[in-house]
């Protein structure tokens, strides 16, 4: 298994729509493995293939408070979002950012697990909001967007400057 890179807003590689998964394979079995370990280390509860530049639809999640209870969503599609909530989101995409986003309380998911097998999940709460943020990026979406234009370009300049100060460092 190896640690993969994290694209950084606002790359735009962030803004590609993702391809169906076509087989699971080993391939895409690999990919997984290297996905989970690098939304370990890094560390966070989410992370889409699109956020490692590959655009496949695929993601992985881990909201659990001991990390050991992965969830593996290929080709996942939303089937019903229900109610609203409002949380905190972060991204590994756009760290040290946090802000309140508004989406719906639950969800209900299909998806194609690891070995291939489709299955469904509902979810509300914390997982609700993982599993909607990493659809979204799969559709080239950040939870930036659902900011106003204004804070979202103070967020971008932010993120551009340090990305200048790593560079001269
Ligand atoms: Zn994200």
């Amino acid at each position: 298994m190896s640690l993969l890179d994290i694209l950084q807003f606002p790359d735009t590689a962030l803004r590609k729509i993702a391809a169906p998964v076509e087989d699971v394979d080993a391939r895409i079995d690999s990919l997984v493995g290297d996905m989970l370990e690098t939304m370990y280390e890094a560390p966070g509860i989410g992370l889409a293939a699109t956020q490692i530049n590959v655009h496949e639809r695929l993601v992985v999640l881990d909201v659990s408070d001991e990390c050991n209870e992965p969830i593996v969503l290929i080709n996942p599609e939303i089937i019903e979002l229900d109610g609203e909530q409002e949380m905190q989101e972060g991204c590994l995409s756009i760290p040290g950012i946090y802000e309140n986003i508004k989406r719906a309380a639950s969800v209900r998911v299909s998806a194609v697990n690891r070995n291939g097998d489709p299955f469904e999940l509902e979810a509300d709460g914390l997982l609700s909001v993982c599993i909607q943020h990493e659809i979204d990026h799969l559709d080239g979406k950040l939870f930036v967007d659902y900011l106003s234009p204004l804070k979202r370009n103070r967020i971008r300049l932010k993120m551009q400057k340090a990305k200048r100060k790593d560079a001269e460092e």
